[in-house]
């Protein structure tokens, strides 16, 4: 297959898989270097929105996702000290009637990136290698030529039309290729955990989200059916350093005083763990035949639950555009021109939340009045700009 036909990329994660899968249905050789040696099972719950969900429909994802997915009939969100509700988000048929038959999921991470994982299978243009421990990448004018490293194998050379970043927050092609910066530590901690169906069940909906705003907190739970699990994920502010291996107090004592909390807390005995929040925040997205996409262009804070998704809207734009262009300056260009004013965007959305979840009285007694008068066009409403967005922006997406 001509070098112009292959694409290779670091990092199998929601980025990866997902560029590997649209590539691949545009009928390029794609090869998918990960240093881990499997898709790993470490993480909690994310939400698969209907954005996120129209490109993996049109990837001909959809009965593998719906495979895995739960989608929560709404969201019951709270406020700190009050007993019920102070509003309903309705989802469930209503969203998907509203954003043209597509649903809003939740699902496991783990899950997500499995069934990417399991797709890629049924592309014999798709290679993914685990357990890479280097990869070399000397940009050739043209294209690049890529070396692949393994323990125990030989160096497996590529020679591809470009050479694409997915690689997380951390990302080495950001920071060693494109001259980028590290990420910025936000100030916030995700302490995540994976709760007991029955236990929480006395506590929480069943069928719908819960979401908990408080002074310098908010925690998001939702059941994971399939697994027969809630996902819990409380978020703190918290001083650096946490290093990989600390299980530190859960730090913000006014979770103790709300009684629905203090029994979600007590009800759960797995472990939490404790995920320190980095941004991204990159102008140079590409340089020669090299680019970034996902975590690795624009990581941000999960107050909007759009990391995924906008992962997987990178991905799917990219593939369409190196489908319909072979010059890869001027699809990088294109691409980056379609896809960094919404991430910068859905960035900025991401950050007011944490101002709004967290606020306290007398202010949250004001974001509360407000909350509460909204119904549900008027919750929905103020989504539509990230739900109802055309992933492809208009180029030929892929034939299922
Ligand atoms: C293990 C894990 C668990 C997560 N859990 C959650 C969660 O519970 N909830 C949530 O909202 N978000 C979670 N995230 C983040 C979420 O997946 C991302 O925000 C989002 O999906 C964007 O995906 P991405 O593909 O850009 O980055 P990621 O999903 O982070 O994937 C990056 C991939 O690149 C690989 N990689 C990194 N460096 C190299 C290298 N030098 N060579 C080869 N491969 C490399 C990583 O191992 C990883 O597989 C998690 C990420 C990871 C890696």
């Amino acid at each position: 297959m001509s070098p112009n036909k292959a694409i290779s990329i670091n990092g199998a994660g929601i980025a990866g898989l997902t560029l590997a899968i649209a590539l691949a249905k545009f009928g390029f050789r794609v090869v998918v270097a990960e240093q881990q040696s499997e898709i790993s099972e470490f993480g909690a719950g994310l939400q698969i929105s209907p954005n996120a969900r129209r490109a993996l429909n049109a990837l001909g994802l959809s009965e593998l996702i719906g495979e895995k997915s739960f989608e929560p009939a709404g969201i019951d969100i709270y406020s700190h000290g009050k007993p019920n509700p102070i509003a309903e988000v309705t989802l469930g048929k209503f969203a998907a009637d509203r954003y043209d038959g597509t649903p809003y999921a939740v699902m496991h991470r783990a899950d997500l990136a499995q069934q990417l994982y399991k797709a890629t299978k049924s592309f014999p243009n798709i290679e993914v290698l685990f357990g890479v421990t280097n990869t070399r990448v000397e940009d050739i004018g043209d294209g690049v030529s890529v070396i692949i490293e393994r323990e125990g194998h030989s160096p497996y050379p590529v020679t591809a039309r470009a050479h694409i970043g997915a690689d997380g927050v951390r990302s080495h092609t950001r920071i060693d290729m494109l001259g980028g910066k590290r990420p910025q530590y936000s100030g916030y901690v995700a302490w995540r955990a994976m709760a007991d169906f029955d236990q929480l069940s006395k506590i929480v909906s069943t069928e719908r989200s819960s979401l908990f705003w408080g002074p310098d907190y908010h925690m998001v739970v939702y059941p994971l059916a399939e697994r027969k699990q809630f996902n819990v994920a409380l978020f703190t502010e918290f001083s650096l350093p946490l290093e990989d291996s600390d299980t530190p107090e859960i730090s913000n004592k006014s979770l103790r005083k709300n009684s629905i909390l203090a029994r979600i807390l007590e009800s759960i005995s797995d472990p939490w763990t404790a995920w320190p929040l980095f941004s991204v925040k990159t102008s140079t997205w590409y340089k020669g035949n090299v680019a970034i996409l996902g975590d690795a262009a624009h990581a941000m804070l999960p107050f909007q639950a759009q990391g995924a998704a906008m992962a997987i809207e990178d991905a799917a734009l990219l593939a369409a555009i190196f489908a319909s262009d072979a010059d890869n300056k001027t699809a990088f260009e294109k691409w980056q021109s379609l896809r960094k004013p919404r991430a910068d965007a859905i960035q900025d959305v991401s950050q007011k939340n944490a101002y709004i979840f967290h606020l306290s009285p007398p202010l949250s007694w004001g974001r509360d009045f407000v909350v509460s008068g909204k119904n549900a066009d008027a919750h929905l409403k103020r989504l539509d700009w990230i739900y109802k967005h055309d992933p492809f922006e208009g180029m030929v997406g892929p034939t299922s």
